[in-house]
């Protein structure tokens, strides 16, 4: 058992509306510098960002991430900052666009994956071309592994000098056409990754109702943790979370059962290996 301290990251708010969207899920700039701003008084110490951009014509997604980086740096001090450079059908530079407003991180999924009902297209020259323009601009990715060859790809790209080691995986279990929420999945994913990248630090998101069984499995294995209204709208089987916070509190709460508490602000940028806060 270990005692080092857990990053919770609270995944405020999707990419795309799911079908019953909870009305806790904050998706103007405003709702979602005060949901994030509740985790982190809860003990999350990063937030993963996507933006929902309902006019097109008047404000860019850009824009919309610079505002709520600008909210969250503001009323979070030493909170990482970290925006999703997800799909959605939109090209490279389009899903590069908010990087030039340096996020403490970024997502970077290392390879292409079905999802329900779509492709999650990432082909290797976008993978290429969104890794450099992180490299340059010192932003450190997240790297998403949806399926098994994106692990090694990341270590590729750690070879290939366009990341910067340490990296910092997250394994995404449960999504539908994707690796499933097993036990020895994530077990097998381990062993290869202290194989491939001793020094990598890690994190698993378990989507749905793998949620909180997921956040387990990462507190007992030494790993971090990923919680939010992206991945679950559920608190347990009998109702809907209220919150985001409600769904860090409750990760925070079960930390002592596993030795471990949440990091603090600037342990999470200490262990990430990330500047102190801007
Ligand atoms: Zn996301």
């Amino acid at each position: 058992m270990t005692t080092s301290p857990v990053i919770i990251t609270v995944a405020i708010t999707g990419a795309v509306p799911k079908k019953a969207d909870s009305p806790a899920v904050p998706t103007q700039p405003t709702e979602q510098i005060e949901s994030t701003h509740e985790a982190y008084e809860a003990g999350a110490s990063l937030v993963h960002i996507h933006v929902r951009n309902k006019d097109e014509s008047s404000s860019s997604d850009a824009a919309l991430f610079a505002e709520v980086q600008a909210g969250v740096r503001k009323h979070c001090p030493g909170m990482i900052v970290q925006f999703s450079t997800g799909g959605r059908g939109r090209s490279q530079n389009e899903r590069a666009s908010s990087l030039v407003h340096r996020p403490d991180m970024a997502s970077l999924a290392t390879g292409s994956v079905n999802f329900a009902t779509q492709i999650y297209e990432n082909t290797p020259q976008l993978i290429d071309g969104m890794a450099t323009t992180m490299r340059d601009l010192g932003v450190k990715p997240e790297i998403e592994v949806f399926d098994l060859a994106m692990l090694y790809n990341a270590k590729a790209l750690v070879d290939r000098g366009l990341v910067k080691p340490p990296a910092h995986v997250q394994f995404v279990l449960g999504i539908p056409n994707a690796l499933p929420a097993r036990r020895q999945v994530l077990d097998f994913l381990l062993s290869e990754l202290k194989d491939i990248m001793p020094d990598a630090t890690w994190t698993a998101a378990g989507v749905g109702r793998h949620q909180l069984e997921v956040n387990r499995w990462c507190m007992e294995l030494g790993g971090h943790v990923r919680t939010g209204l992206e991945d679950n709208l559920r608190f347990d089987k009998t109702r809907l979370a209220k919150s985001n916070a409600e769904l860090v509190a409750r990760v925070a709460d079960i930390c002592g059962e596993y030795g471990r508490r949440p990091a603090t602000r600037s342990e999470a940028r200490q262990i990430l290996g990330l500047a102190a806060a801007p």
